[in-house]
């Protein structure tokens, strides 16, 4: 275990200015003009070697040479940050909170644009490294696969990167811990839609309508059954569906309903097979019911996030060096939820590791923070990667 350079330690300061400046001004997926802007002026100031911008609508990329200058992709990585907010209402009550009502960091991706941006000018300032960084700042990862309209516009050309590297602030995981492990460690995730049409009618003379409400009880009722009776119990699935929206009078049958929610599972395979029950049921029910049941896929949906096992093992020796093997988890820092960095690491072999963000709410709570203390050690681990990925040699 090694001490934090006393350099990084006293950005303290800087670190929580720039976040808690960023947390005032949330922006959603693709509207991250602001936050992009503050980024790109920050990469220039640094001095980096190249800054560029509008990379997937709104993306940002700032390359930084080592001490040996350019270098092929066998000697260059990528480090991702996101920075989209939610369209959520704040309710912290901090000093800092958001100046925007219906949108907020409560992802935390201020914080990780906060960490990245402190290695790019530690990095900048030392380049004890012999190879080129890139440092990608993404949008829209919160349902919009911003990582994915970076690819397509040829991040991973325009920066060729041997590996690419993410990080997620983790509530509940103590600030100074962090957790990693290889394998999928972040689920496919996607939203569906689920549209009803029936018969609308007045609610006394049901036998001449055909109920979409009723049609749309018995869907939520059925779909339970996949992951309870048709998914194999060794592999973990969710399916939520999370609103169900019909009608606007109690004296009247509305003609339709519609709901919406999502699936989650760590295997294409199982994903796949319930997206194909659901479909399957929707059919069937609705045929049953005599009311038309369609399901479909709203944008993007998530591969899972694969951790490969040689840049995994990477990332744990860097941040045991950095906080004491102790105090990184190996096992537990799976969830279902879903990240678009899986896009990324689809591509590239890669490492996704959470850093513990402490007694905070949870993600997506509108009394969530991001722990300003957790930042120094955010970039910490950055800055440690890039120099023991990218060693000098001699060194
Ligand atoms: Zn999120
Ligand atoms: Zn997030």
């Amino acid at each position: 275990m090694q001490p934090i350079a006393n350099s990084i330690a006293a950005m303290r300061d800087e670190l929580t200015a720039w976040r808690r400046d960023l947390h005032r001004h949330p922006e959603l997926g693709y509207e991250e003009e602001r936050t992009a802007g503050v980024v790109a002026e920050k990469l220039r100031a640094f001095g980096l070697d190249a800054v560029e911008t509008g990379i997937g609508v709104t993306g940002v990329v700032g390359v930084l040479h080592g001490r040996g200058g350019a270098r092929g992709e066998d000697r260059s990585i990528l480090l991702r940050s996101d920075m989209d907010a939610l369209a959520m209402t704040e309710e912290t009550g901090a000093e800092h909170a958001s100046r925007h009502p219906g949108a907020m960091h409560a992802c935390g991706h201020d914080g990780h644009i906060t960490m990245l941006l402190g290695a790019a000018k530690h990095l900048a300032e030392t380049r004890n490294f012999d190879g080129t960084v890139y440092f990608c700042f993404q949008p829209a990862e919160e349902r919009g696969a911003g990582a994915k309209a970076m690819l397509r516009d040829g991040l991973l050309e325009r920066f060729p990167a041997r590996a690419v590297y993410g990080m997620h602030n983790w509530p509940g995981l103590p600030v100074g811990e962090f957790a990693v492990e290889p394998g999928p460690v972040m689920a496919a995730a996607d939203e569906f839609r689920v549209e009803i049409r029936g018969r609308g009618g007045h609610a006394a003379e049901p036998h001449m309508a055909r109920d979409p409400v009723f049609a749309g009880a018995q869907f939520v009722s059925a779909v339970q059954g996949v992951v309870s009776r048709v998914r194999d119990p060794m592999t973990p699935a969710v399916i939520s569906i999370t609103t169900f929206n019909a009608g606007t009078a109690s004296n009247v049958i509305p003609e339709t309903a519609s709901l919406s929610g999502t699936v989650r599972a760590f295997d294409m395979e199982v994903y796949r097979m319930i997206h194909e029950e659901m479909a399957r049921i929707g059919a069937q029910l609705g045929a049953a019911l005599g009311v038309d049941i369609s399901v479909s896929i709203v944008g993007e949906s998530y591969p899972p996030t694969v951790n490969d096992p040689e840049e995994t093992a990477f990332a744990d020796r860097v941040l045991s060096d950095l906080v004491g093997a102790d105090r990184v988890r190996r096992s537990g820092g799976v969830t279902m939820g879903g990240e678009d960095f899986s896009f990324m690491a689809q591509e590239r072999p890669g490492a996704f590791v959470f850093i513990g963000n402490g007694s905070s709410a949870p993600l997506h709570h509108p009394r969530y923070d991001f722990d300003d203390e957790a930042a120094p050690l955010g970039v910490a681990y950055w800055a440690r990667l890039v120099e023991a990925a990218l060693p000098v040699k001699g060194e």
